[in-house]
């Protein structure tokens, strides 16, 4: 694990861990977090530059490479932020993958790698944090699931069903770790101006109206990766106490 902060961890900061932390909504949610006077964990599957950029953040963050699909390395984030924290108040599991096709094409690695990463990749994070949330009696985890995961959306079979996993999952972990004062959220954002939705693959042969079927009522239609980050930090700011198990909908009015 690399330091790259100057500021020294107090007792009275909380400590969150974040997946997904290089880009997109992961980076927004450490910014943010940041901002309000967290100290952040910056995990990522891809952590190269990631220390430069981290070491910009307002107060003590730190990187560490994990693949949240793998027992070895998240045991080992795990044992890390022990080692260096002994609590974790917020986990932020925001790390995800996406792809589009017709359903025909979706070859069975790929149906794999998206539901390892989003769907089981969530399950182990907490799993294996969970000790560390539970440590102070007042932790939060925030789930990234999607409106894919509550609507039928085209050509994301694999995406849908793996969002839809995280939002049941979230659910399920709110009632089992509700007496032992871990909060367990998730947020469902439409579409958000990233580097996933950007490298989304047009579809051959897709059907106009099936894409005209998931539109949002507010322009500019697509959110930004610090507005879904506001979401995450309320549902995991002592505001929100009573919410758990719940699905916040950040979608422009798509599901309304
Ligand atoms: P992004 O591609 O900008 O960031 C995703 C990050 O996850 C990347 O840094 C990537 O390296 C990391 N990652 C991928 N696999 C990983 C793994 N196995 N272990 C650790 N890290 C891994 O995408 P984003 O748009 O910021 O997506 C963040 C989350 O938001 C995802 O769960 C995504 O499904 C969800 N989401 C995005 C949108 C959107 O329109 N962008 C909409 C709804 C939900």
């Amino acid at each position: 694990m690399s330091a790259s902060n100057v500021a020294e961890s107090s007792s009275k900061r909380r400590v969150a861990v974040v997946t997904g932390a290089a880009s997109g909504i992961g980076w927004a949610t450490a910014e943010r977090l940041s901002a309000d006077g967290d100290v952040v964990v910056c995990l990522d599957r891809e952590v190269s530059g990631l220390d430069d950029r981290v070491a910009g953040l307002v107060g003590e963050a730190i990187v560490q490479q994990c693949d949240v699909t793998d027992e070895t390395s998240v045991d080992a984030a795990v044992a890390a932020v022990r080692e260096r924290f002994g609590v974790v108040d917020l986990l932020a599991n925001v790390a995800g993958v996406a792809t589009a096709a017709q359903t025909a094409d979706v070859a069975i690695d790929e149906w794999q790698r998206i539901l390892d990463v989003n769907l089981t990749g969530t399950f182990l994070m907490t799993q294996r944090f969970l000790p560390l949330l539970s440590e102070g009696g007042t932790g939060s985890v925030v789930n990234v699931a999607s409106v894919a995961g509550l609507r039928g959306w085209r050509y994301m079979a694999a995406y849908s069903a793996s969002k839809g996993g995280v939002v049941a999952l979230s659910r399920s972990l709110a009632v089992e770790f509700g007496g032992r004062g871990v909060r367990v959220n998730c947020v469902c954002p439409g579409g958000v101006d990233t580097p996933l939705a950007a490298g989304l693959p047009t579809v051959p042969d897709a059907d106009p109206a099936l894409l005209q079927r998931t539109q949002p009522l507010i322009t500019p239609a697509v959110a930004q990766p610090e507005e879904i980050a506001a979401a995450i930090a309320y549902l995991a700011s002592p505001d929100a106490r009573m919410m758990t198990g719940s699905v916040l909908v950040i979608d422009g009015g798509l599901l309304a």
